[in-house]
């Protein structure tokens, strides 16, 4: 609960303002609530306008994407980048394709974004991007077209050291391609411009698999340190079958979990025996299937229509990876009942607040998306790294760094947690301790 006069007066100049933008209210209600013990200690984050400042993007951008499908018709969508927080970076952030984009979603994201950024200790700032384009269904030719069309305005608000996109949902490695490929061509440019980007030409090893591995290496960090456990043995509900979901599976699975689920926005599949990794690689990832087809393909393994049913198979641990606001109440109690002991987040906000507070009620693990979901971010930004230095480091390299980021994001949540009476609190430690970097850098860089 907002008690903090100050913290108080900003959401309420946030919900004027940005009433109509829920998930946006959501994401920063959240970060607001757990920052009020930081915000009493520190009146110099009042004196500067900090918090009303970090609530409003440094620059929104909104533009038509307009460009004709194969049969000759002109199509129109919106395309959005939100500039969200400079101070201790070029912003940074994923471009999501996706029909339920609107301002408020990007806004949420952005925002979710600067605190993450800061989290891995890596100089970036916030940001996120995207439009209510939906790649499903089209030809790689619109793809394509329609990712020149939307780089072609999108070219004139980024750079290298200015605000460096990466993917998000329905944004992988074909779309990068094209979108890099068009940035190139109209700035006469061979640079750094987006992350994500294929081995031959620029992209970091293990940036693919970033995102699902640095879940796990976070999970498996938080278990260690806070209950003296680990994935061995353990059954895990992993929600989505895109890039996280996919790598969080091949992690989990190597470090000794079975892995028995796997959904998309249709339904998703329960294979008691666990899942087989490579059946949904070559689903999703070789011709773009839907999950329904593993059901179909291997024997035991039942279908269920509506993806909200994957929260009641019962699990020791849950790794919810396709959307936000995917587990609500409803679907917490349902995790609890089952048994479920520890949800973390590869999914950006995918619970509700009542979902939340299902998990503190009975004393869950509970690791949030902004921590949880850190690894794909920071292997971005040892893609940049790669990228200024104009050379290559390993997949064991990489891996090595992201590991070891990971678990540093456990370590430093729970070390600002301690500091500010919240002992054990994964969520109030990764908000407070994003938070404490940006504010001191906003405060030195004066009143902008
Ligand atoms: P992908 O597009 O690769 O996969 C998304 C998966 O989630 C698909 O299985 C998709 O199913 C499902 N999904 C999407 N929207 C919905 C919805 N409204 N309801 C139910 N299922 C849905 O995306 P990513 O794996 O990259 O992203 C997944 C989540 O992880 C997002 O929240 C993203 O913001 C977050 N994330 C991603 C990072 C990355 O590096 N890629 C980094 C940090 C966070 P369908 O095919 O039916 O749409």
């Amino acid at each position: 609960m907002l008690t903090n006069e100050y913290v108080k007066r900003v959401y309420d100049q946030v919900q004027k303002r940005d009433g109509d933008q829920p998930e946006f209210l959501q994401a920063v209600y959240e970060v607001l609530d757990t920052l009020q013990p930081v915000i009493a200690k520190h009146p110099e984050y009042e004196a500067n306008g900090v918090l009303e400042r970090l609530v409003e993007p440094e620059r929104v951008v909104k533009f038509r994407v307009a460009w004709v499908d194969d049969a000759g018709k002109v199509q129109v969508n919106r395309g959005y980048r939100v500039q969200f927080n400079s101070a201790i970076g070029p912003y940074k952030g994923g471009l999501r394709f996706h029909p339920t984009v609107n301002e408020g979603v990007i806004k949420f994201l952005g925002f979710e974004q600067i605190l993450k950024n800061s989290l891995t200790t890596l100089p970036m700032g916030g940001g996120k991007g995207g439009s209510d384009f939906d790649p499903k269904g089209k030809s790689d030719a619109e793809v394509m077209r329609f990712c020149q069309a939307f780089m072609t305005e999108l070219s004139r608000h980024i750079g290298q050291f200015t605000d460096v996109p990466a993917g998000d949902i329905n944004v992988g490695a074909r779309e990068i391609g094209y979108l890099f490929g068009q940035y190139k061509r109209i700035r006469d440019e061979y640079s750094g411009v987006l992350t994500g980007k294929g081995l031959e030409f620029g992209g970091s090893l293990a940036r693919t698999e970033a995102t699902g591995y640095g879940l796990c290496y976070y999970t498996a960090e938080a278990l260690r340190v806070l209950k003296n456990d680990s994935f061995e043995g353990k059954t895990v509900v992993i929600s989505g079958s895109g890039n996280v979901a996919i790598f969080a599976t091949e992690k989990a699975q190597e470090l000794g979990a079975k892995v028995v689920t796997a959904s998309d926005s249709n339904g998703y599949v329960y294979d008691p025996d666990g899942i087989k990794l490579d059946i949904v690689k070559d689903i999703k990832l070789g011709h773009r299937g839907r999950i329904k087809e593993y059901a179909e393909r291997v024997p035991g393994a039942e279908y269920h229509e509506g993806c909200a049913g994957v929260w009641t198979v019962p699990c020791d641990i849950a790794l919810p990876c396709a959307t936000q606001n995917e587990i609500d109440e409803a679907s917490a109690e349902a995790l609890v009942k089952n048994g479920c002991k520890v949800v973390c987040e590869g999914a950006n906000m995918p619970s509700t607040p009542e979902a939340i507070a299902v998990y503190q009620k009975n004393g869950l693990l509970y690791g949030p998306a902004k921590a949880a979901n850190a690894g794909g971010v920071a292997v971005s930004g040892l893609e940049m790294s790669q990228n200024s230095y104009r050379l290559s480091w390993t997949f064991e390299e990489t891996d090595a760094k992201l590991k070891s980021i990971m678990e540093s994001i456990v370590a430093e949540s729970l070390a600002a947690a301690k500091e500010y009476g919240e002992e054990g609190d994964l969520m109030a430690g990764a908000n407070i301790a994003g938070f404490v970097k940006v504010a001191n850098a906003m405060v030195a860089q004066g009143i902008l």
